[in-house]
């Protein structure tokens, strides 16, 4: 069976993959995009976005992402369903292979496979996602004006995100498992300093309960388990930010490309390009700091034109 071949292959269907695939249909590359397990991303386990410019109601994260992707379509990107399996970036063209049972030959590759937000793992956690449990506070924290909140972590993100709700919100519980914040200094003296936010030392979240009248659902508290003693309490909450870290989806390219220690793929500063010539990467999986569905579309584009200057 003949290899298929493209000019431009790109991974991952969230903001930063499909406005790869616009900027590469219309520059004549006919990539090649695979949209992987969850097509459109993190996005599609979002409500509304707000904070995206051009949708001045606001969108929904699936309404967006359809959006994205019939543009993508529109310039005639090849879309395929299904996940890449493995990669080889040591040969020219790279071999990429796919669980569709394809090969592909890819003169260059745009990682776009993002990151996903780690969950505690407890069932009602599931069950009341985008109604009332976010792990996003910049993408939903306007939804809780005025009302209570708690978010679970003690890292730079749960600091951050339980400081940018303080300023929204009437109260925020800041949940950690342990006595000590692993959040660097600056933060930890901002959210320690902040009279609306109240530290909730050795606990963990066992459960989270709210109502259910049909379609309509709403977090209504948080049951802790203390993790000295093994009590347990309620606190009554509006909506739960999980805030216990990232992981970038990259497995595929361990030792293949150079990643930070935890995962992030390296490119150079101010561009996309990665440690190997050809191989571009945007979006979340090299970016831990904003994380924004708007800065994921910019590297996405910026990954594009890289891309086609390299084959010029
Ligand atoms: P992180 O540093 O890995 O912190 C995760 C936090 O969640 C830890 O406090 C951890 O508790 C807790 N946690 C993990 N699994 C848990 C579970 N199953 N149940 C309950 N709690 C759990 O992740 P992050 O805060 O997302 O930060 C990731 C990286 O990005 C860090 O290097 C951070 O410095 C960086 N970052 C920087 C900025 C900034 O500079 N402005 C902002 C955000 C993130 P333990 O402490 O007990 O392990």
């Amino acid at each position: 069976m003949m290899n298929d071949k493209t000019k431009c292959l790109i991974i991952g269907s969230g903001p930063a993959g499909y406005t790869a695939a616009i900027y590469a249909s219309r520059a004549d590359l006919k990539p090649v995009l695979y949209q992987g397990m969850q097509p459109g991303g993190q996005l599609t386990i979002t409500t509304d976005v707000e904070n995206f410019p051009g949708y001045p109601e606001g969108v929904t994260g699936p309404a967006m992402m359809e959006d994205f992707q019939k543009q993508a379509s529109r310039f005639g990107a090849y879309l395929r369903w299904g996940s890449v399996t493995d990669v080889n970036l040591s040969s020219r063209p790279f071999i990429v292979k796919a669980d569709d049972g394809k090969t592909i030959e890819a003169e260059t590759i745009i990682i776009a496979t993002g990151a996903s937000a780690k969950w505690l793992g407890i069932e009602s956690e599931t069950k009341f996602s985008g109604y009332g449990v976010s792990a996003c506070a910049t993408c939903d924290g306007f939804f809780y004006k005025g009302k209570i909140v708690a978010v679970v972590g003690g890292g730079d993100t749960a600091a951050e995100e339980a400081h940018y709700l303080a300023k929204l919100c009437k109260k925020v519980y800041l949940i950690h498992r342990r006595d000590e914040l692993r959040a660097s200094k600056a933060m930890q003296n901002k959210v320690l300093s902040t009279p609306n936010i109240e530290m909730v030392w050795n606990s963990l979240p066992i459960e989270i309960v709210g109502k259910e009248e049909g379609f309509i659902k709403a977090v209504e508290g948080v049951i802790l388990k203390n993790m000295i003693d093994g009590s347990q309490s309620r606190i009554d909450i509006d909506g739960i930010f999980i805030a216990i870290g990232h992981k970038p989806n990259s497995d595929l390219f361990i030792d293949k490309l150079e990643l930070y220690p935890n995962g992030y793929i390296k490119t150079e500063p101010g561009s996309t390009k990665t440690n190997v010539p050809g191989v571009f990467a945007a979006g979340d999986i090299q970016d831990q700091y904003y994380r924004q569905a708007i800065t994921a579309a910019g590297s996405g584009c910026m990954a594009a034109i890289e891309a086609e200057r390299f084959l010029s």
